[in-house]
């Protein structure tokens, strides 16, 4: 299909697409929402969010509390879940009647796939999985974002009237804004019907959340040298389960081969921005420290006093992790109902 032209006058307002899950705005939404509005405000224009779903008309007053001025509402028991066929033709339709210049799009992997059919839709560039946004001289939008594994950063240029990009999750943290706002909010009627889409959601099968991706996870429990080896790893496994958390851990754990290399967190792993993040058996070195620092809570678990991880840590726990990981699971069993075996 020839991508749709858009032609209107070169836009000053900054779109961002909400995502929502299980009725919540993902963090990554409100994180866009600064950036936004820092762009939005060098440019003299406007934040403006697209809100689609089913029954989240309640989700404005946050988006206004992060920076919204207008929200654009397409409610639909369709669009209860992010279906490419359904979203697309509502958001593109949005952005040939309105025209913006920036559309922020979350880095998840619905953003990213939706982000790419936007751009082909529109013919507009597209710029993925960035982490920083700059104007450049004359007003375009520049945008920084990891290349080979995050051992490179690249300065991309966008130019055009429409410029479309994604942003990793957990890369800017969520700032609110001075002011709040009270956002417009214009409906729309997305009239849509069943047989739109060719494909069907089915089922909803949450996954585990001990594999889920550390970039997106709300919780992580992350392990290091003090573990001992991928027999240690088992109780941290456990634990994870029991607080819905992502497991993952230093680069001596990786390189021993206790857990996966996606699960590295730190200079040369990931970089994380959970709201809990237990660090166990630890040291906390820079390398490491600086994909963690992100985190809202550190809680450390460590037997040596001098360790540099209570420098980070809110909560500290200076104690054997042998002795303090099977009371904390037995406690949690207790809270939570379930066994660990
Ligand atoms: C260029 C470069 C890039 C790097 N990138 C990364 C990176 O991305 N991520 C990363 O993690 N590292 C990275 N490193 C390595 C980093 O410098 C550290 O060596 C590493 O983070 C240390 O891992 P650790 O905390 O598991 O081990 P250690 O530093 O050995 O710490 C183990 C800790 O466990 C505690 N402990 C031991 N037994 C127990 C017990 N029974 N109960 C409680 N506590 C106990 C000890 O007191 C100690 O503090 C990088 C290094 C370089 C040079």
């Amino acid at each position: 299909m020839e991508p749709e032209q858009v032609t209107a006058q070169p836009s000053r307002n900054v779109w961002v697409l909400a995502e929502c899950r299980e009725g919540e705005l993902l963090e990554v939404t409100l994180e866009m929402l600064g950036d936004a509005r820092q762009l939005a405000d060098k440019l003299q224009g406007q934040v403006e969010v697209l809100l689609l779903g089913n029954q989240v008309e309640s989700l404005v007053p946050r988006l206004g509390q992060y920076g919204a001025d207008r929200v654009y509402l397409a409610e639909h028991p369709l669009l209860e879940r992010y279906l490419s066929d359904l979203y697309l033709p509502v958001i593109a339709d949005l952005v040939r009647q309105h025209s913006p210049g920036i559309v922020i799009l979350p880095a998840t992997a619905n953003g990213q796939d939706l982000a790419s059919r936007l751009a082909a839709r529109t013919g507009a560039p597209l710029v993925s999985d960035c982490v920083i946004f700059k104007l450049g001289s004359a007003g375009e939008l520049e945008a920084v974002c990891p290349g080979f594994g995050d051992k490179v950063y690249v300065r991309i240029l966008l130019t055009g009237s429409l410029q479309i990009v994604t942003m990793r999750p957990g890369a800017a943290g969520v700032e609110k804004p001075k002011k709040a706002r009270t956002p417009e909010v214009v409906k729309i009627e997305p009239g849509l019907s069943p047989g739109q889409s060719r494909t069907r959601l089915m089922e909803y099968l949450p996954g585990d959340p001990r594999l889920i991706d550390l970039v997106e996870a709300d919780r992580i429990v992350s392990g290091g040298r003090g573990v001992g080896g991928p027999e240690g790893f088992k109780i941290l496994e456990q634990l994870a389960d029991l607080l819905g958390a992502a497991v993952g851990g230093t680069r001596v754990a990786v390189d021993n081969r206790w857990i996966p290399f996606e699960r590295q967190i730190g200079q040369t792993g990931k970089t994380v921005a959970p709201k809990l993040y237990l660090a166990i058996g630890i040291s906390g070195s820079s390398h490491h420290i600086m994909g963690a620092k992100g985190s809202e809570t550190i809680v450390a678990i460590n037997s040596d006093p001098n360790a540099p991880i209570f420098k980070t840590a809110q909560l500290k726990v200076c104690a054997d992790l042998h002795e303090v990981l099977p009371i904390l699971v037995k406690k949690l069993e207790g809270l939570t109902g379930k066994t660990q075996g």
